[in-house]
């Protein structure tokens, strides 16, 4: 049965024109941070393309991530040797929001 399943999300992902799912396709709520203590500028993530998505650039002799384009892949934290790069849990909006609103209702039914 979950075979079945899984045939047919992969049939429908296989439909998803390819600029899209490059678009979209991102690791909800983990981006990756760069420790600027152990960053030294060495420049290698830059130079060697650590990053597929384009997301890591050199700032004043440091590495930065673009969090826009930062999917969460974790790739350069494996790649800098000086082990620079960490991933950051953010949960996504939808869900810091709703638990907000469980919050505001708790604390209203409280008073
Ligand atoms: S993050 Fe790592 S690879 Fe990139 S410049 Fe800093 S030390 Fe070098
Ligand atoms: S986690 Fe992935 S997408 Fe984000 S900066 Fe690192 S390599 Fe790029």
């Amino acid at each position: 049965m979950i075979l079945d399943d899984m045939k047919y999300i992969a049939k429908d992902l296989a439909s998803v024109p390819l600029e899209l799912a490059d678009r979209f396709a991102r690791v909800p709520g983990i981006r990756a941070m760069v420790r600027h203590e152990r960053c030294n500028g060495c420049t290698a993530c830059v130079r060697k393309g650590f990053c597929r998505f384009g997301a890591i650039e050199m700032n004043d002799k440091k590495a930065n991530v673009d969090v826009e384009r930062c999917r969460g892949c974790g790739r350069c934290t494996h790649l800098c040797k000086r082990d620079a790069f960490t991933l950051e849990v953010r949960p996504p909006r939808v869900v810091t929001d709703t638990l907000r609103r469980i919050d505001d209702r708790i604390t209203g039914l409280m008073k």
